[in-house]
């Protein structure tokens, strides 16, 4: 069925016909081709969507309802984690252990989102005191219709869970259109889903490219929410098509995160985490840590084992034991991070180890981890999201200055800080204007904590009590009641 779309509880091929070929970033070998979804396929499943929100078969049910099938979802998902993760890997490139970790993470996430569907139950209404005794007034929570979700290619299985979940305990009904170049465990979830017998048009899933089904998502006038995951360049266009019919949108777009660490930090433990929050998933990470300063005193000795520690790391196929860094998604993604590091070279950066084409490796997507110094302050390298493994090292002198050029960025999704002194470091993350702050660590991300990001990185909150409300729109009730008239116009 990776050839059909998932519309109306049906597997249908598309309309127009289409294929997209699935590529496995390890080989290069096309190993799927799936359906390319046109406007009349998006047409229909918002149709189905819109169905299955209004006649409330969906969005009326309770909330405790809606959670036995998130949790019949969870449990489809673990039954299949192995088979789903290598699929994860042949499609995506990352290694299995990460693979297998997400594939967790996201039967989590249903789950998770189940408890807050039932908690939804729980607190039906919120009473709201009023200055004047002749009216009362509640809020009520309500789900907001059809949710449009478009998510990208580095986290393929998680981002769907990360939006479907929260859609589905909210009572909305969902379009979701995975990554082009990810797209086969998202089918696998419209599998999952319908065994747990979710009723026709609640979860629709459509293949497809970006310009072509994810475009006529956003421009359905019968779609009243859009969930994205993805570049600010494209996160900034769906705000402004959404603005045309008022939708409500959450965006969750790029970054180029500050990792600050002070000379008191453990240099073992400061470049392994320096490491973890840049070459983890092959550097693919909204929130990576790519800029990463040093305080003088331990710049050299840091430098020094980082280079000696990222020479060892396991490059290869993410299906082989042992494996820490498999290859980058898509052709198109590795000429991006190779045109970055000679982008760094021409503006006078150093790279200290790495920057082209793993050896031994002459077929696919296999990058270097790259370690680069000198990266001036005004260029691209120091300031552009590079999405690859490659991090920028550069020292600092004084806390002032280490938070100044944290925060000189148009992003601002997370920031890490590392300190024996746990004063400053809670003085650090108060300073840091970003919506996602670790210390002592960089990039554990847990489904019960937001996640989002301050300035163009984005807008909303997903995850948590605030992914929820992501879907939820809030209604007054107020009601007069009085023995006396209102008796403004009519006074007798
Ligand atoms: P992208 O933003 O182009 O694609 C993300 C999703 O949006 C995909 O599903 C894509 O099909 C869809 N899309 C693209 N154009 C669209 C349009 N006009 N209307 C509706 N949907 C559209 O990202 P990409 O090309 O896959 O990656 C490019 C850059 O995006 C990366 O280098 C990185 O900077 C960033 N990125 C960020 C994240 C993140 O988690 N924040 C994830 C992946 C990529």
């Amino acid at each position: 069925m990776r050839d059909k779309l998932y519309i109306d509880g049906q597997w249908r091929a598309p309309a127009a016909g289409g294929t997209v070929e699935v590529i496995n970033p390890s080989t290069e070998e096309v190993i799927h081709s799936i359906a390319a979804a046109g406007a009349e396929d998006v047409d229909a499943a918002v149709k189905a969507a819109r169905r299955a929100f209004d006649d409330g078969s969906w969005s009326k049910l309770t909330g405790a309802e809606r959670a036995k099938y998130l949790c019949a979802i969870a449990a489809g998902i673990r039954e299949r984690q192995a088979e789903i993760a290598r699929l994860e890997v042949i499609d995506n490139g990352k290694p299995f252990p990460e693979a297998d970790w997400d594939v967790g993470d996201a039967a989590g996430c249903f789950d998770f989102y189940a408890g807050l569907a039932e908690e939804l139950d729980a607190h039906p209404e919120e009473a709201i005191a009023l200055p004047d005794a002749r009216f009362t007034s509640k809020a009520v929570k309500e789900p907001i219709g059809v949710a449009g979700a478009i998510i990208p290619w580095n986290y393929p299985l998680l981002m769907a869970a990360w939006k479907v979940a929260p859609a589905l305990a909210a009572g909305c009904t969902v379009v979701l259109k995975p990554a082009e170049v990810t797209s086969l465990t998202a089918l696998e979830l419209a599998h999952i889903a319908d065994k747990a017998g979710l009723p026709a048009g609640v979860l629709n899933v459509l293949t497809g490219s970006g310009s072509v089904a994810g475009q006529a998502i956003i421009d359905h006038t019968d779609v009243d929410k859009l969930a994205f995951t993805g570049s600010t360049a494209v996160g900034s266009k769906i705000m402004a098509t959404a603005a045309r019919d008022i939708k409500r949108v959450s965006l969750e777009l790029g970054g180029k995160s500050p990792f600050v660490v002070f000379e008191d930090a453990d240099i073992g433990e400061a470049v392994e985490w320096i490491m973890f929050g840049i070459f983890w998933n092959q550097g693919q990470v909204c929130s990576a840590t790519s800029r990463v300063l040093v305080q003088e005193g331990i710049y050299d000795r840091l430098l020094e084992r980082r280079v000696a520690e990222t020479r060892k790391i396991r490059i290869g196929d993410g299906l082989a034991e042992g494996t820490l860094l498999g290859p980058l998604v898509s052709k198109k993604q590795y000429d991006g991070v190779q045109a970055a590091v000679e982008k760094a070279r021409t503006e006078g950066a150093k790279v200290l180890t790495g920057g082209g084409r793993a050896p031994g490796f002459n077929k696919g997507y296999y990058f270097e981890p790259t370690v680069i110094v000198d990266a001036p302050l005004d260029g691209e390298t120091w300031n552009e999201e590079i999405f690859g493994p490659v991090v920028c090292v550069r020292p600092f002198s004084t806390e002032e200055e280490a938070v100044r050029l944290a925060n000189d960025s148009r992003f601002g999704l997370a920031a890490a800080v590392m300190s024996k002194d746990d004063a400053r470091a809670e003085r650090v993350a108060a300073a840091f204007r970003a919506g996602i702050v670790w210390i002592n660590c960089s990039q554990p991300t847990f489904t019960e904590a937001p996640w989002g990001g301050y300035k163009q990185s984005g807008i909303g909150r997903e995850l948590g009590r605030w992914g929820l409300e992501n879907y939820l729109e809030t209604k007054q009730i107020t009601r007069f009641a009085s023995d006396n008239p209102w008796g403004w116009y009519i006074k007798d």
